[in-house]
């Protein structure tokens, strides 16, 4: 069952699909979902298994974002999108993608992430594209942990912040990009916010350093 919000749009549901103490969630109505993160490399048969267990089917899954081009984050991308899921290329990100590789070891198993068939975009256009795909928010850069990080807000109030950290744990150098990234999230009405690992939390638990 869909359920709609006040302005008579349908309300994402958002579902944990996440292992190996990353979170990686699907969201989505019955017409369209959206992976946020893409799994630790080489580990597809386990990906999988979780969505049987949450009763979501791949088929189902049209496209995915990363937050970041971490291998936690982004392992399989290129393995979902052989099985037909279209992933969303923040331009500023492309060149964390390239890192990626060289980053990984064989032994890691990791696809690498081929540039040419990605659905590539500004942030500044993400709105729109998102609209046209049924959801409703958009996709602010929020560097911090990676100058690559991206968040995906939803206009319901949730924030998918990957890697961003309470600025109270970074480093001195990551400080004042964490506050702002921190700022521009919280200017667009966030109320709860979904990491990369750890629990969902409301976003007046990040409210001491800002
Ligand atoms: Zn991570």
């Amino acid at each position: 069952m869909d359920f709609t919000d006040t302005m008579g749009r349908l309300a994402m549901n958002i579902v944990h699909v996440g292992y190996h103490s990353t979170n990686y969630y699907v969201i989505g109505n019955s017409h369209v979902q959206l992976l946020v993160d893409a799994g630790w490399p080489g580990t597809l048969p386990e990906f999988l298994a979780v969505l049987k267990r949450k009763n979501i089917s791949l088929q189902q899954i049209r496209y995915q974002m990363v937050t970041h081009y971490h291998p936690d984050h982004a392992g399989l991308a290129q393995d979902l999108k052989r099985l037909g899921v279209r992933l969303i290329v923040l331009e500023h990100q492309i060149s964390a993608i390239s890192l990626l590789k060289t980053i990984t070891k064989p032994v890691d198993r990791y696809t690498p992430i081929t540039l040419h068939d990605n659905l590539l975009m500004t942030t500044e256009a993400s709105r729109s594209f998102l609209s046209s795909i049924g959801i409703a928010g958009e996709i602010i850069s929020t560097p911090g942990h990676s100058a690559d990080s991206v968040t995906l807000i939803l206009d319901q109030g949730a924030a998918f912040t990957g890697d961003l950290q309470n600025p109270g744990f970074v480093a001195e150098s990551a400080m004042e990009l964490t506050v702002q990234s921190w700022t521009a999230i919280r200017a667009l009405g966030v109320t709860t916010v979904y990491p990369g690992h750890g629990p969902v939390t409301m976003l007046s638990a990040h409210a001491s350093v800002a």
